[in-house]
């Protein structure tokens, strides 16, 4: 059984303060500041540029992108790590197209985080032969699923409401039509368990400074099931993907492995707080953090439906169906999500109306909970998120 007050007890979280917002950027472990200083002083300064050979910096992709598979479900050597997840997306929308390159349909969902979308214009405009994306509701996506699909990219847990696609039924219908699936595990990474090889995966990609807890900016990841190694045709096409980057050759060879997916040298120091992040997840068994998610998020739901009758459930109330956070809408819920953080409870809002709450049993128990729910009941009962400063929009919501 994983000890979740061991793993809360390695995290370090402002004493009073409930953090709900671990689905959007995770807390520091108390690891990194020794991890930091350590790299700066034993490995920077007194390695410089030795410090590829002698600290592996170069292969730290790999090492660390296997760390990241095993919670994903991936074989060692299927997963690096690096750039941004958008970065990523564009990748692997771009490496699945030139897999099936007859069809010049991209089919996603209107739920999909924006950036998603975004990427994948840029990219049909970079081809500019008669793609297109088509976003339907995201309900809708598994029968939109034919033959003229060339890929389907989809996000599994809804950033908004937490509604989980179905991996399994997507990648089913989507292989019988002939294309290739590229998923977002922004959401599942750390959150909820994945099997990206037990459900013949082709692509995924995610984050790591959400659930995993890498730090603001940290490194993105990709997933290439292995069948597609040494056909894929990396769109970014940089020396660390080479097959000998030292060779210094005219001419681009990807490498015969998933390194091809490496771009550019990446940033070693995020690396560095990464991995002390990773190692806090070697003690975690990942149907240990579902069920105990679950429990929390539950009780969640029924404390605050209890209390706030004025608040809807923006999520499935079937847990089965959900991520690993909460949302809730309420018309005036950016007021009220900024007093709620002034009292010292961290969610954040979507617009225009939704409150999410990232539920993550690392480091969030019940009494935490219950402490998140009377706060926000006191708000509701005393209208305080009708004082004018609540109302003011920050730049980062
Ligand atoms: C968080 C998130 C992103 C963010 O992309 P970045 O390049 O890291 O800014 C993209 N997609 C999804 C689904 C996300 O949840």
């Amino acid at each position: 059984m994983t000890d979740f007050a061991k793993t809360r007890a390695m995290f370090d979280i402002p004493e009073g303060m409930v953090y709900l917002n671990g689905n959007s950027l995770g807390p520091m472990p108390k690891a990194s500041e020794p991890a930091i200083v350590s790299f700066l002083n034993d490995e920077w300064k007194t390695e410089l540029v030795k410090g590829w050979n002698t600290r592996n910096w170069f292969m730290q992709t790999n090492t660390l992108g296997d760390q990241v598979g095993r919670l994903i479900g991936a074989e060692p050597g299927t997963t690096v790590v690096g750039d941004t997840l958008s970065i990523k997306v564009f990748q692997a929308v771009a490496a699945g197209l030139a897999l099936v390159p007859d069809r010049k349909v991209i089919l996603s969902d209107n739920g999909n985080f924006p950036t998603d979308l975004y990427m994948v214009e840029g990219l049909m405009k970079l081809k500019a032969d008669g793609y297109t994306l088509q976003t339907p509701e995201p309900e809708a996506v598994l029968d939109c699923i034919n033959e003229s699909v060339a890929v389907v990219m989809v996000t599994e847990v809804d950033y908004r409401t937490s509604r989980k696609h179905d991996m399994k039924a997507i990648i089913e219908k989507a292989h019988s039509c002939g294309a290739v699936v590229v998923w977002d595990l922004a959401h599942s990474a750390g959150a909820i368990p994945v099997d990206v090889d037990g459900l013949d995966a082709d692509f995924a990609v995610g984050c790591t400074y959400k659930y995993l807890n890498g730090g603001p900016g940290s490194p993105a990841f990709i997933y290439v099931a292995k069948r597609l190694h040494e056909v894929v045709e990396p769109a970014l096409s940089g020396w660390y993907g080479h097959a000998a980057p030292f060779a210094f050759d005219v001419a681009y060879r990807p490498a015969d492995s998933i390194e091809r997916m490496r771009i550019g040298t990446p940033s070693i120091a995020a690396f560095k707080l990464l991995s002390v992040a990773l190692d806090i997840w070697n003690r975690v068994d990942l149907n240990d953090l579902r069920s105990r998610s679950i429990e929390l998020s539950e009780l969640f739901i029924r404390e605050v439906e209890k209390r706030c009758p004025g608040l809807k459930l923006a999520s499935p109330r079937d847990p089965q169906q959900r991520g690993s956070h909460v949302a809730f809408r309420f018309e005036h819920g950016y007021a009220c999500m900024q007093a709620l953080i002034a009292a010292g409870v961290i969610g954040d809002f979507r617009a225009p109306d939704t409150m999410r709450f990232g539920i993550t049993p690392l480091f969030i128990d019940a009494e935490d909970i219950l402490r998140a729910s009377e706060t926000l009941e006191d708000i509701i009962e005393k209208k305080t998120w009708k004082q004018d400063h609540f109302r003011q929009r920050l730049q980062v919501t």
